[in-house]
């Protein structure tokens, strides 16, 4: 297979920092995109380059106007190409129903709806034929455990449909898309050793956290050749808590 090329949003921390790893671990050259941790996304490129690979941060906000086709444009000019996307960035914001706003609603969609599709449309323009489109969603986009959570939820569960249109739009050039939806993972958003951790515990069948290598793993498989006929598709990775 030719030298392929990844862009990965959120690619300073916790599962998309795993993911970046990954994906130029299995040989691709991956320009990742950060909002505001610069130190830990340098240290996310200079680990991969020690190891031989190909990485660049760029500090580029999703949720920005023109975001998308910034991130596209630098890493098809940086690296020759593009190949896979994955959608990752995000945040997690929670609040009893009655006390969200209107930005904080305006905040989530265009982070986890808004900023997944127009990435999609940019990479989709520009990408080579058989490329792979993955976005990082949720378990709450099937099933909501706990109150609070309604935006987030929506937001998460927006993408499976926005994934399956894709697969419909781009099928004919080969490019796949894809969901894989995260359960509880150890990442600064939700650290294994929190309080909250010890409520969600019993409810995961395989009874711990993941690790956002769990995470990154399916993605490779999505992205690498045996991924090559899953399209539309949506893959939990959750320890069983949706069991
Ligand atoms: P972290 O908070 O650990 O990391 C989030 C990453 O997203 C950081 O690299 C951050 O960069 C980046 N980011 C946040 N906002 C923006 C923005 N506006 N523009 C560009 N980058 C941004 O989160 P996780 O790794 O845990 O989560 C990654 C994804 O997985 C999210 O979409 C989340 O919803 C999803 N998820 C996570 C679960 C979990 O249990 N951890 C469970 C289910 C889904 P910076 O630090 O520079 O701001």
């Amino acid at each position: 297979m030719e030298h392929r090329v990844a862009l990965v949003t959120g690619g300073s921390r916790g599962i998309g920092a795993a993911i970046t790893q990954r994906l130029a671990a299995e040989g691709m050259s991956v320009l990742f995109t950060y909002r505001s941790s610069g130190t830990a996304a340098y240290e996310v490129v200079d680990e991969i380059t020690r190891r031989g690979g190909a990485a660049l941060a760029a500090r580029i906000d999703s949720g920005a106007p023109g975001a998308a086709e910034t991130a596209v444009s630098t890493a098809i000019e940086r690296f020759g190409g593009l190949d896979v996307l994955v959608n990752n960035a995000g945040t997690f914001d929670s609040g009893e129903l009655a006390s969200v706003g209107l930005t904080e609603v305006d905040h989530a969609l265009a982070l986890h709806v808004r900023a997944p599709y127009l990435f999609s449309q940019a990479a989709a323009r520009r990408m080579r034929d058989g490329g792979r489109i993955i976005t990082i969603g949720s378990t709450f986009a099937d099933r909501v455990p706990y109150a609070g959570v309604a935006l987030y939820a929506m937001t998460k569960a927006a993408v499976g449909g926005m994934t399956r249109g894709l697969a419909r739009d781009l099928g004919e050039r080969g490019i796949t898309a894809n969901v894989v939806h995260p359960g509880n993972i150890d990442t600064d958003m939700n650290p294994a050793s929190s309080e909250e951790a010890a409520s969600e515990l019993p409810q995961i069948a395989l009874g711990q956290y993941g690790a956002p290598a769990d995470i990154a793993g399916a993605v490779a498989f999505l992205a690498g050749p045996d991924g090559g006929y899953v399209t539309g598709a949506t893959l939990t990775v959750d320890g069983g808590y949706n069991a």
